[in-house]
């Protein structure tokens, strides 16, 4: 493992005063080497412009640091959703605002942004998949940065797509502009949409098969509330949940992701952020039984 290069980190806020330095400045105090971040609420699309946002700043201190700017990690608000055609108003509106969020991710001086497929609602999962692809295309004709799509794999909660590397592989297909998409694999996700998560080897397998592993440019390490097949999506602290430390280290560990970004979306516990802890966990490869009840 020696020459493995382990890009680790967490999702972290971006608040009033300090914005971005803020999120920099969070990243570094779990011992993070990459992170990732909203450009804005998570939940809404309303957006400060970036020169409010303390850009440079955040920059300088990244360089300084021990993070490498090239694995940072956008992710786009939830609200959006472009597989479903059939409300043509916020079909509209999703390409407007992934349009908006791929010119902030150039203006952070990022390269990638995660994006949740979408729920197709009552359209059907090929109507779906078709619907993203034609919106994709709408934002990707008019952007001439080198900023790539990351596609989630989701839990399957409600009528959401892209649950199956099949699925992911077909939205990639139909775009005009694949060279511009890429795959985001949520550990939780795969598990809560029915692969068997222990079989590491395996689901890489299938996934160089189905997709091609040059497509995957971001793992989310996360424990599941649920067991395997729940279409939950509920996220859990390592070690937990369903999944389990010893197979979490295998993700973040294994040889053919060397060089991928890890990022952890678990849950705060007791309102504290767990993300120094568990990063620590998962780099010494040495699980504490009971951390969350000891200080961390
Ligand atoms: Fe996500
Ligand atoms: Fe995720
Ligand atoms: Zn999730």
């Amino acid at each position: 493992m020696s020459d493995y290069k382990l890009y680790i980190g967490s999702h972290v806020s971006m608040n009033s005063p300090e914005f971005y330095l803020g999120s920099v400045k969070e990243a570094l105090s779990y011992d993070e080497n990459t992170f990732m971040f909203y450009t804005g609420a998570p939940q809404n699309s309303y957006r400060k412009p970036l020169s409010e946002l303390k850009i440079q700043e955040g920059r300088e201190l990244i360089k300084q640091s021990g993070i490498d700017e090239s694995k940072l990690i956008v992710h786009a608000p939830y609200i959006i959703n472009g597989a479903n055609k059939s409300r043509e108003d916020l079909f509209d509106l999703s390409v407007k605002i992934i349009s908006s969020e791929v010119a902030r991710t150039a203006g952070f001086g990022a390269k990638t942004i995660v994006l949740h497929p979408g729920a197709h609602v009552s359209q059907g999962f090929e109507a779906g998949i078709a619907s993203l692809a034609e919106c994709l295309d709408a934002v990707l004709s008019n952007d001439k940065s080198d900023v790539k799509i990351a596609l989630e794999t989701m839990a399957g909660k409600g009528t959401e797509i892209g649950i199956t590397f099949e699925q992911i592989r077909a939205i990639i297909d139909q775009c005009h502009y694949p060279e511009r998409l890429g795959v985001c694999l949520d550990t939780c996700h795969i598990s809560d949409a029915g692969y068997d998560i222990h079989d590491v080897d395996g689901i890489l397998k299938e996934f160089d098969r189905v997709i091609g592993l040059d497509k995957l440019l971001v793992v989310h390490i996360n424990d599941s509330k649920n067991p395997r097949g729940a279409h939950k999506d509920r996220h859990e602290n390592i070690g937990y949940g369903f999944i389990g430390f010893d197979t979490i280290k295998k993700w973040v560990w294994h040889p053919l992701l060397d060089g991928i970004p890890k990022i952890l979306e678990t849950p705060y516990f007791n309102e504290k952020p767990p993300y120094k802890q568990e990063i620590k966990m998962l780099r010494d490869g040495h699980y504490i039984e009971g951390w969350r009840d000891k200080e961390f």
